[in-house]
């Protein structure tokens, strides 16, 4: 099997780009093991070098494998050494990565270099799991269904949505970190896909939007689950039942060679049926790895096919304001046949 960097250069050599600059950190850690925040790696055909500042020198001696290492003044670009591009005529950066400044320090080093914007080359390898990847997802799944459901015991009147994230993060601390921000959204807060955690106390008829993941040895977990604090509204109970259904129907079309875009409408179609779909604004899902968005992306306007290895998130939503939300978020592990669900809690309708 080649390695990570062979796998990259065969992918420089089909964008004719003799030199490629690295600066992602998620890529950096990917590519060569280094967790740091400050770092950088030259990759040519022949040669691969890796940069930091003196804060890592030693953390860099253990960690960062399979290439040369050089220790720079703390600004790289400003720093970056020309004469180790000195053969290369075509240098690729990452476009959606690189900042303004920075791109623009490395080309006053690099006169004689044409820097060439490039989108998601390394996303494209770390796109599908190797086996050890797919099981650090499962191990990061596995902390947050465990937390879910010790959280699930404080959810009372009274008790703040920041007090059901801290309680959360504290666990996903306690062993890695967090991968995001948690939302805990409750009562009309849930009608807002993206809410975050404020000050506001449970009620009684409460739905409770939980969108929590935890980062364990790098790599990511991201799961969604919705309860009801005493009865729920029976419109938002009929709209829990109509997204857990649209969710099954994603589910069962997932496997190899299926196109993304089809496994999003297979949900979409079906909460379109119950007249659901105008309040199901955002896309079906994404991929997971080492960022919590990657690819691939489970959307009706996505030209990519599932292939085994990807871990994707399968998440419909409807958020009705005035009446709240729902959205149920599981990760599944594509595989040779299927699909293995990586999300254990459950979901069946619960009302605490
Ligand atoms: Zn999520
Ligand atoms: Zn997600």
């Amino acid at each position: 099997m080649l390695t990570r960097l062979a796998r990259l250069r065969r992918l420089l050599a089909r964008e004719r780009l003799d030199g490629f600059l690295v600066s992602s950190a998620a890529n950096l850690r990917w590519l060569c093991g280094y967790t740091g925040s400050n770092g950088m790696m030259l990759v040519t055909p022949r040669d691969a070098c890796f940069y930091t500042d003196f804060r890592y020198q030693e953390q860099i001696r253990t960690e960062v494998k399979g290439c040369r290492r050089r220790v720079l003044e703390r600004d790289l670009y400003t720093a970056f050494p020309a004469e180790d591009c000195r053969r290369v005529r075509r240098l690729g950066f990452e476009s959606g990565n690189l900042s303004f400044a920075r791109f623009q320090a490395v080309r006053r080093q690099l006169r004689k270099t044409k820097l060439v914007p490039t989108r998601d080359l390394v996303l494209e390898l770390r796109r599908s799991k190797e086996p050890a990847e797919a099981a650090k997802i499962q191990a990061a799944q596995t902390v947050v269904d465990r937390a879910f459901k010790a959280v699930l015991g404080l959810v009372k009147p009274g008790i703040t949505e920041r007090d059901l994230a801290l309680e959360i993060e504290s666990r996903f601390r306690a062993v890695g970190d967090v991968a995001f921000p948690s939302i805990v959204a409750s009562g009309p807060n849930s009608a807002k896909p993206h809410a975050g955690a404020s000050n506001r106390r449970l009620r009684r008829g409460d739905a409770i939007t939980f969108d929590i993941g935890c980062r364990l040895d790098g790599y990511c977990s991201d799961m969604t689950r919705t309860v009801f604090l005493g009865r729920p509204d029976p419109d938002l109970a009929e709209v829990y039942s109509a997204v857990l259904a649209a969710q099954e129907q994603a589910l069962a079309v997932i496997k190899p060679g299926v196109p993304c875009k089809f496994v999003d409408l297979a949900a979409r179609d079906y909460l379109t049926g119950l007249g659901y779909g105008h309040y199901f604004g955002h896309s079906l899902g994404h991929g997971v790895g080492l960022d919590v968005h990657e690819q691939p992306m489970l959307a009706r306007t996505s030209g990519q096919t599932l292939e085994p290895g990807d871990v994707t998130t399968v998440e419909p939503g409807v958020y009705i304001p005035g009446l709240g939300g729902v959205r149920i978020e599981d990760m599944v592990l594509v595989t040779k046949t299927g699909c293995r669900n990586l999300t254990a809690s459950p979901k069946k309708l619960t009302i605490l």
